[in-house]
């Protein structure tokens, strides 16, 4: 038994069914056909597009923006609340290379428009968040850095240089998500502006660096269990060497950066955990049609005790985690992100851990199929692994909440 949202998120809810199910779902194989044909595999199928405007068509279009008062036109977002949105993500999860995009909700251009929106300035907003929210570039954000431990973001080590009316930045990142992709035309950079500075977390600055600035490299795509991502816009290694950008490309203040990532993230961990839980929807989908049709040892693998349990267990793990998600989303729309801190921290804990063990049940109840290209279960769990690293690991995540949990009682 489903959920009943409120009228508006139904009515969205039945439109995006239609959707996947008319549009996305078909589309998965001409985009992988499309791209087989490109010049670059980094370049975007011709599929992707027709999506994005089929989907605009409809009204499905920046689902993610709650915000709806930093908008420059309120025609841009839909005017939802995160626990509207929730439902709404977790279905495109079930096709997490097209759905997010489609719909202009993927990483991590949902991030950095709701900081052009919360932070940029008027130029900023025209510039970069306008053209973003109408689906016309991408964008990304570049924190993480090969030599230091990133999950700890007071140890960044670029250097964003004050010169005359100039910042200058020099530095290297890795693992910056949709870089590889050339629509990617603007990335948010965060560097110290003030390496001595008695606060370590007012050292860090945020600027804008268009893509094709003087000294910028995109290096390599990194991969991902072997996977590149393309749909992602890959991960990419990027290198800034005296890199030059005008004052008026800070975003918020000097000091502000690591504020910001604080603030970016909140929104963009729930969303990856709401598209989990589609995914681990769509494993256990594919769990039960694989158990039903294959036969071993004289039964249906379905009628074996042990895959019974996988499933029943799958399906107890998701029904939590959707609640502790939804909960998570309203407290987000009644008392803020940051009354929601434990919640948040809670669901990026236990929403990646659990999803990747139910997709591992799968890969295994598919047998050499599980590991293979023919299903999309082995490239789900590479994706739902990741997510226990991006927007932080666990551990950090833990000792976070840990230490709040412990706070009460000191
Ligand atoms: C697919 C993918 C996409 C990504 N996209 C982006 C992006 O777009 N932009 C970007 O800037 N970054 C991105 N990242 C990077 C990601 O955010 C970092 O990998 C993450 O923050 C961890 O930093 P690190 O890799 O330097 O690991 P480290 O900081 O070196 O940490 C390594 C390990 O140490 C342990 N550890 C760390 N701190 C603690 C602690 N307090 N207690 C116990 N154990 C601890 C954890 O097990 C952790 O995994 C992406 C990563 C992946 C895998």
């Amino acid at each position: 038994m489903d959920f009943a949202f409120d009228a508006r998120t139904e009515e969205l809810r039945a439109k995006l069914e239609a959707f996947m199910a008319e549009h996305v779902h078909p589309a998965e194989r001409v985009a992988e056909e499309q791209r087989a044909a490109l010049a670059s595999p980094w370049d975007t199928p011709a599929v992707v597009e027709e999506l994005k405007a089929e989907a605009r068509r409809q009204g499905l279009w920046n689902l993610f923006f709650v915000d709806q008062h930093s908008l420059p036109d309120e025609e841009y977002g839909a005017g939802l609340t995160n626990l509207q949105y929730a439902p709404l993500a977790e279905i495109t999860g079930r096709s997490p290379q097209l759905a997010p995009t489609a719909l202009n909700c993927a990483a991590p251009d949902t991030g950095n428009m709701e900081v052009l929106a919360q932070f940029g300035d008027a130029e900023q907003k025209k510039r970069w968040l306008e053209p973003l929210l109408a689906g016309e570039i991408r964008s990304a954000f570049a924190m993480t850095e090969p030599e230091v431990a990133s999950s700890d973001a007071t140890n960044i080590e670029t250097r964003i240089e004050r010169d005359g009316d100039d910042y200058v930045i020099n530095g290297r990142k890795w693992y910056i998500s949709g870089a590889m992709n050339p629509l990617c035309r603007i990335f948010i950079v965060m560097g110290k502006t003030d390496p001595d500075g008695p606060d370590i977390r007012r050292q860090q600055s945020m600027v804008l660096v268009p893509r094709d600035t003087p000294g910028l490299t995109v290096k390599r795509a990194m991969q991902v269990y072997g996977y590149e991502d393309h749909y992602h816009g890959g991960h990419a290694e990027v290198l800034f060497e005296d890199v030059r950008v005008p004052v008026g490309n800070l975003i918020g203040e000097e000091g502000g950066g690591f504020g910001i990532a604080q603030a970016r993230l909140g929104p963009g961990r729930i969303h990856h955990c709401m598209r989990l839980i589609g995914m681990a929807e769509r494993a256990i989908e594919l769990m039960c049609r694989r158990a039903v049709a294959r036969t071993a040892f004289g039964r249906p693998l379905a009628q074996q005790g042990v895959v019974q349990e996988w499933i029943a267990d799958a399906r107890v793990a998701v029904e939590q985690l959707r609640l502790l998600v939804l909960k998570t989303a309203w407290l987000m729309d009644t008392v803020g992100n940051k009354g929601a801190h434990t919640e948040i921290q809670a669901i990026k804990i236990a929403t990646p851990r659990t999803v990747v063990d139910i997709l591992d049940k799968a890969v295994q109840l598919h047998g050499a199929g599980g590991v293979s290209q023919d299903f999309p279960l082995a490239e789900l769990w590479a994706a739902a692994r990741t997510l226990r690293l991006a927007d932080g690991p666990d551990e950090v995540h833990q000792r976070s909440l840990a230490r709040r949990e412990i706070k009460r009682y000191v």
